[in-house]
């Protein structure tokens, strides 16, 4: 798995640091640091931070969530 978060949309409301935390690190209030290749057993950690992240700035290329993340256009 690879992930991304938009740091422009991050808000710095640490739900995914409390949800994932071995992938997630809240430095002082808005400075997210994060493992952008985590290991398979944080997977479904990282899949309820993508769900819980309020402004969707989490991005992944595998799970549950890709079609809700994916860039929108004509078809
Ligand atoms: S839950 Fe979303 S907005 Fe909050 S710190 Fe994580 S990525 Fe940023």
């Amino acid at each position: 798995m690879r992930l991304v978060v938009d740091l422009n949309r991050c808000q710095g409301y640490a739900q995914c640091a409390f949800l994932a935390p071995n992938v997630f690190t809240l430095h002082g209030e808005e400075a997210l640091l994060y493992d952008a290749a985590p290991a398979e057993s944080e997977h479904a950690r990282v899949w309820q931070a993508t769900a819980a992240c309020p402004v969707r700035a989490i991005v992944t290329d595998e799970g549950p969530f890709i079609e809700s993340t994916a860039p929108t256009g004509p078809r």
